[in-house]
């Protein structure tokens, strides 16, 4: 079959329903980026299971999505390489096989993926996998290639099926999608479009059906998370620290998480909720991007280090164990030896048990891709790699401090090596003990013996207890 470009995008659904019928067929689903990317493909394979789509482990299949990411860089020329690769595949299947390009760089790059891949049959940006049946029957019925890349009016989140699969003791909710803060740096309010929160009967109902699927912990997701305001079963707004107060009414649910947050958006009810909702782990995920006001300023971020700093405190004063991470970017355009130095204060007084580090890298479309004052890139790279050796001794330090320490662990499943079984802390460190007798999904106090770089070795203290400190008010 000869695939051509639509002279234009499809902008409407077609009016008919999906007619497929559910015969047996493969779907395979490549994944880059955030884990609100990886939470889209498991709901793309929801809603493809009634069509009689099955996942398997590799792209030999009926249909393959490249599910995109557009954070990094080269995710375009990430993306087309991994194209020419399907390409072969697609060619060689005798019984053909169905392309399709989802995510961040879909939404960005649009016809131009259809112009240099042309037997892609179907591009969609993030806010169109709700619509994929109808998107495919488009493609099977039209012959031709699809592109939709428009923002409905309709909320995505009306209109996903629910999550019938079990994610294991630790899943994923999204609650929120989208941001309105237009950091001159990100491509993400183009590419996800205006915040747009679920509404709390929806995100609880969910959350019911994951704990029954075996879910112990449930980290709540969204690219602002803490701007969530959905409606609450009263009609009104709720705030975050409400609909965590509420899930945590659900009993068998015994961790709660949320990321990624803005310091804009920690109001003080979120902050106290860190106290009082004894469910909410004492780890949270909190970007600063940068030590410097100027910088803050520039990059649009909308809050200064002053409020950072009264975050951390209040975080602090309310849960004396809580341990931050963050992500920082270093070389954003004007950045100064100052105001890096500002970036090196900062990470040395607040000190970060986790943290991800980039140099800045141009965004095709951001404001700050056209600074006249691009910062060189062997200066970005020395100032990486201090930063980075600051925050590595950090997190070092962080994990050698656990030794002696106790606390529960929920545990994730046999660990790599026989005999071992493997877990989370609460400060989400991976945790190894040698243990057979424990079952997924268990949590039970430890006694940390030694520190890794990345994971902690434990000895179980009681496995017959349930229940230390997370289960108290902190
Ligand atoms: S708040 Fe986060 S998602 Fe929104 S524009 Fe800034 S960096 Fe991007």
């Amino acid at each position: 079959m000869t695939l051509t470009a639509p002279s234009r995008p499809l902008t409407r659904e077609p009016a008919a329903t999906p007619t497929l019928m559910p015969a047996p067929r493969s779907l395979h689903v490549m994944t880059w980026g955030c884990q609100m990317n990886a939470y889209d493909s498991g709901r793309m394979a929801d809603i493809l299971r009634p069509l009689g789509y099955a996942p398997v482990a590799t792209p030999d299949a009926d249909l393959v999505i490249l599910n995109t990411c557009h954070i990094r860089e080269r995710a375009a020329d990430k993306l087309f390489s991994e194209l020419g690769r399907l390409r072969t595949l697609k060619e060689a299947r005798p019984g053909g096989m169905l392309i399709a390009v989802a995510g961040c760089v879909a939404q960005a790059e649009g016809a131009e993926i259809l112009a240099r891949a042309p037997y892609v049959d179907l591009v969609m940006g993030s806010q169109a996998y709700h619509r994929l049946p109808v998107l495919l029957e488009a493609v099977t019925l039209g012959g031709v290639p699809v592109i939709d890349t428009d923002f409905p009016a309709e909320q995505k989140f009306e209109h996903l099926p629910s999550n019938q699969a079990s994610q294991g003791p630790i899943a994923f909710l999204a609650i929120q999608e989208g941001c309105d803060k237009f950091c001159t740096f990100c491509v993400v309010p183009y590419t996800r479009g205006a915040e747009q929160s679920r509404p709390a009967a929806s995100i609880l109902a969910e959350a019911s059906r994951l704990v029954a699927l075996g879910a112990r912990e449930i980290a709540l997701l969204g690219q602002n998370v803490n701007a969530w305001h959905g409606e609450g079963p009263d009609g009104k707004s709720w705030p975050l620290a409400r609909l965590l107060a509420a899930l945590a009414d659900i009993n068998d649910l015994a961790r709660l998480r949320y990321t990624t947050s803005h310091p804009r958006d920690m109001s003080a009810d979120l902050i106290a909720a860190h106290r009082s909702n004894a469910k909410l782990m004492p780890f949270l995920h909190l970007p600063v991007q940068s030590g410097s006001d100027l910088i803050l300023a520039a990059m649009n971020r909308r809050h200064n280090i002053d409020l950072f700093r009264r975050i951390v405190g209040e975080l602090r004063d309310n849960r004396p164990d809580i341990a931050l991470s963050s992500d920082f970017i270093v070389g954003f355009p004007g950045e100064t030896d100052a105001d890096f130095e500002a970036t090196m204060k900062l990470v040395a007084e607040t000190g970060f048990a986790l943290a991800y580090s980039f140099k800045y890298s141009r965004r095709p479309g951001t404001p700050a891709a056209d600074a006249p004052d691009q910062v060189p890139e062997p200066v970005k790279n020395a100032r990486l790699h201090e930063l980075q050796a600051l925050l590595r001794l950090q997190q070092d330090d962080f994990n050698r401090a656990q030794i002696g320490q106790q606390f529960d662990v929920l545990f994730t499943g046999p660990g790599r090596h026989p005999g071992q079984f493997a877990g989370r802390s609460p400060y989400l460190q991976p945790v190894i003990v040698d243990a057979t007798h424990l079952t997924t999904g268990q949590i039970a106090p430890v006694r940390i013996t030694a520190a890794n770089p990345n994971s902690l070795m434990a000895s179980l203290t009681d496995v017959n207890t349930e229940l230390s400190r997370e289960h108290q008010a902190a």
